[in-house]
């Protein structure tokens, strides 16, 4: 029982050393109140010792008053330059716990200097000596709220001697006026005590809504930085990437004659295949490990993101001038030099970048972005694992293009493009065995638009899903009235063989058009298929299952590797034409054409060589067992009208066969000059 007592007369006694929020909070209201708390009691009490000095001791009048005022300014001038100072926590424990004992010491002292007076003065003086302790009492009080202990102790230690002394003194009004203090230091003490209960609540209160905030603030700051970052690689995301552009060109923009910057998208070349052979999980691996890689070799002031998939995009503002521009090229080629090593798999991959520079070649974020991006496209295209920067041919190229966007766009379809026929021969008897649809334009404004640029926008633009359904119905239509035994083959795009909706529209074409699908070859090229693997072979399995064939065109200009071939269901290849134009001339080019040719037939592919344009490349694919070929030494594409004298001209020109060296001009005479 009286170690409860005393445990909790401690508790109350001692200030919160739990809860540090409460304690600072105390500490600083506390600090505001203490200067008038002691003011009033060195006032107060200079005026009681005035008023009893000649008539009570010196010591009462002087000296103890004295004495217990200068600690009173003592304390004073220590709260009054510790108000600005920010104290630790631990501090604050003390100073507070310093002062609860010097309120108890204060509280005693006070109260019995003041009763001591009491016997020296009149009636008068005896109420001002009761006044003085009530009002300072509950004054010191007030002051003290904040301090729920000292507070309870001051008043403890004046109130209980005070009603003591008055109500034992036998005056009646003395006693009266001890009952009053006494009912109104009770109501004060329950306000003090209620007062403190909610300030101590609202600080809670407020620490809990900090508590709140901060959580929130936090939750934010993850969020913030999850939405900028990759998740795979931890690298900044394309959004923060975008931002921080935008961010580096308003600087540099502002420093116009200093400041340039680059914009560099790298692009992995031979990912695909490592991705759709080894699995995504291993595909991610080598993202990570190629993200590591770069950020430890690139300068700690390139900014490098990660847009997605394998693409990786860098800001630099410090290749401006040419030496450090080669510098840095050769630094990007020499960190893809080493392999990759996942497991025990050892990869070798490269890369292609295409860049662009602020402000000679745009002016905002977006526009830098897209010539960078033309640049890599172009790359990709034509200098495959090589640094290309945005130029102003690029620049012309975009414009032309947009141009043939706009005249596609606003073009007859109908009426304007229309197909030519181009022959693939058998090699041993020259027999036109297959036509090759290729598209035409004829544009009202520009003129003939050459197939790979009109195709190309439409593929950009979306319309290729439109174009393909129409240009296989014409070509379709011209194969209708041929002889049965004469093929028709059709180039499909990427797009065609990705979008599911396309394949339907094209075997309704084929179904409704008159042609067994069995005469049909369609052509794809490595690049089409390798976008996206699996889509691609179910369009071609569709395809397969309606009769049709499938055909490799320009096999050897993509990067495709032979393993990703074997799972396409293919019947035919057909070695691009880069690679008979050098035979003439180079040994090694023989050889890789007739390694090829070996490779094609050995995989059980029905091989067709493109591009032949002399006698001399005719007669040495034959020799090397080459079973088709196709080029402008049989025929350039043709009108339709010219096709069916072509075939029968060519099956006349076939009899002729063993004295064959002048046979194809002799053709190509007899049906007029090839059309383009
Ligand atoms: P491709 O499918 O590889 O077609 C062969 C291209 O080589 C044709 O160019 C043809 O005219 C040309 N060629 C044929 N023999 C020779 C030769 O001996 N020497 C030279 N120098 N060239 C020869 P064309 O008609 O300009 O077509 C270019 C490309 O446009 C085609 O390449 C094909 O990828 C695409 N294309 C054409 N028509 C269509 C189509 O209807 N749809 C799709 N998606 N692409 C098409
Ligand atoms: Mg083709
Ligand atoms: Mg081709």
């Amino acid at each position: 029982m009286l170690i409860n007592i005393v445990s909790s007369l401690k508790t109350v006694l001692s200030p919160p050393d739990d809860n540090p929020e409460l304690l600072q909070a105390k500490f600083s209201a506390f600090s505001r109140q203490v200067p008038i708390m002691y003011a009033l009691v060195v006032l107060n009490t200079l005026a009681l010792a005035v008023t009893h000095y000649g008539r009570a001791p010196d010591w009462l009048t002087l000296y103890l008053p004295g004495v217990l005022d200068a600690i009173c300014i003592w304390r004073t001038a220590m709260w009054w330059r510790s108000r600005h100072r920010t104290i630790s926590f631990e501090q604050a424990i003390r100073w507070l716990r310093s002062t609860i004992a010097l309120a108890g010491l204060l509280g005693a002292g006070f109260s019995a200097w003041s009763l001591s007076l009491f016997s020296y003065g009149d009636a008068y003086m005896q109420g001002q000596v009761a006044f003085f302790m009530g009002v300072t009492a509950i004054g010191c009080g007030f002051c003290l709220m904040h301090l729920r202990s000292a507070a309870l102790l001051v008043m403890a230690l004046v109130v209980v001697p005070f009603t003591a002394f008055l109500g034992s003194s036998g005056n009646v009004v003395l006693a009266s006026i001890a009952i009053n203090f006494a009912i109104v230091a009770i109501a004060v003490t329950f306000m003090l005590l209620t007062n403190y209960s909610e300030f101590e609540q609202r600080v809670n209160s407020g620490s809990a809504l900090r508590a709140k905030q901060a959580e929130l603030q936090a939750m934010s700051d993850t969020n913030l930085r999850n939405s900028n970052t990759d998740i795979l690689t931890g690298l900044p995301n394309r959004r923060h990437f975008f931002a921080e552009l935008e961010r580096r060109m308003a600087v540099a923009a502002a420093d116009p004659a200093n400041k340039r910057l680059r914009v560099g998208i790298i692009d992995l070349d031979g990912f695909k295949p490592i991705n759709d052979v080894h699995g995504h999980l291993m595909g991610d691996r080598l993202l990570i490990a190629v993200a590591k890689r770069l950020r430890a070799r690139l300068d700690p002031a390139v900014f490098l993101a990660r847009l997605g998939g394998d693409e990786f995009v860098l800001i630099s503002d410090r290749v401006t001038d040419r030496q450090a521009a080669v510098a840095a090229r050769k630094l990007l080629i020499d960190i893809f030099e080493a392999p990759f090593e996942i497991d025990d798999l050892t990869v070798r991959i490269g890369c292609s970048i295409g860049y662009a520079e602020f402000p000679k070649v745009a002016k905002s974020a977006e526009d830098l972005f897209e010539r960078a991006d033309y640049a890599l496209f172009y790359a990709k295209q034509h200098d495959r694992g090589g640094i290309v920067g945005f130029s102003a041919v690029h620049e012309a190229t975009i414009r032309e293009a947009s141009v043939i966007d706009q005249a596609l766009m606003n073009a007859d379809l109908e009426r304007e493009l229309w197909i030519a026929y181009q022959p693939i021969v058998e090699a041993k008897t020259f027999q036109t065995v297959t036509f090759e649809a290729l598209a035409r334009w004829k544009s009202p404004a520009l003129g003939n638009v050459p197939p790979i640029r009109f195709i190309v926008a439409a593929e950009r633009s979306g319309l290729i899903a439109q174009l393909t359904p129409m240009l296989l119905r014409k070509a379709l239509e011209g194969a209708a009235t041929w002889p049965e035994q004469v093929r028709i083959s059709f180039n499909l795009s990427a797009i065609d063989l990705t979008s599911p909706l396309s394949i339907l529209k094209i075997i309704s074409v084929v179904e409704n058009s008159g042609v067994k699908p069995s005469r049909i070859d369609f052509e794809i090229t490595e690049t089409a298929v390798m976008g996206n693997l699996a889509l691609a072979t179910e369009s071609l399995n569709a395809l397969k299952a309606l009769g049709a064939r499938i055909s490799l065109d320009d096999f050897g200009t993509g990067y495709s590797s032979l393993s990703c071939i074997r799972e396409l269901p293919l019947d035919k290849v057909k070695i691009d034409r880069s690679f008979i134009t050098k035979i003439e001339d180079d040994p090694a080019a023989c050889l890789i054409l007739r390694t090829m040719i070996g490779l094609c037939t050995g995989l059980g592919y029905e091989c067709i060589v493109e591009g032949v344009e002399t006698h001399e490349q005719a007669q040495f694919l034959r020799t090397e067992g080459c079973r088709f070929m196709q080029g402008y030494f049989f025929a350039k594409p043709m009108r339709v009208d010219r096709v069916r004298d072509y075939i029968a001209a060519s099956n006349c020109g076939a009899l002729q066969l063993e004295e064959a060296s002048g046979w194809t001009r002799s053709v190509v005479s007899s049906i007029g000059a090839p059309q383009r």
